[in-house]
């Protein structure tokens, strides 16, 4: 099991919390912010993926009125179990990006777009 813990204060996060929330996960303790790291994101979409593309390919041979539906949906049920459970697993949490900061002075003049151009100015 990989550890959830708040890089900061050490506090558990909860699995299912680490899931669910996977972009913004605020830690209970001190309030971090963080996020689950996209390696463990990625694991998890491929799992998801190969087990649709199993249960599609189980039940692509049984014959059954209907067989043009069920694979999708087995497919569809898989990877929608398998996914969030492996991301359970696997999550590792790191701090989140910091999040962008509008600077005051920038707000109060709209319209004028001269100095310092826009976007990641910073002095
Ligand atoms: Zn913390």
């Amino acid at each position: 099991m990989a550890v959830r813990v708040c890089p900061h204060c050490k506090t558990e996060i909860s699995a299912p919390e680490a899931a669910a929330r996977s972009n913004d996960i605020l830690c209970p303790k001190c309030g971090t912010r963080l996020e689950v790291a996209p390696g463990s994101r990625t694991i998890s979409t491929l799992a998801g993926l190969a087990a649709g593309a199993i249960a599609w390919r189980l039940s692509i041979g049984s014959t059954s009125d209907l067989g043009g539906v069920l694979p999708t949906l087995y497919a569809f049920l898989a990877f929608g179990i398998v996914s969030p459970l492996v991301l359970m697993v696997t999550a590792n949490l790191r701090n989140a990006p910091a999040v962008p900061v509008p600077e005051p002075a920038h707000a109060s003049s709209p319209g004028a777009h001269g100095a310092g151009g826009h976007g990641g100015a910073h002095h």
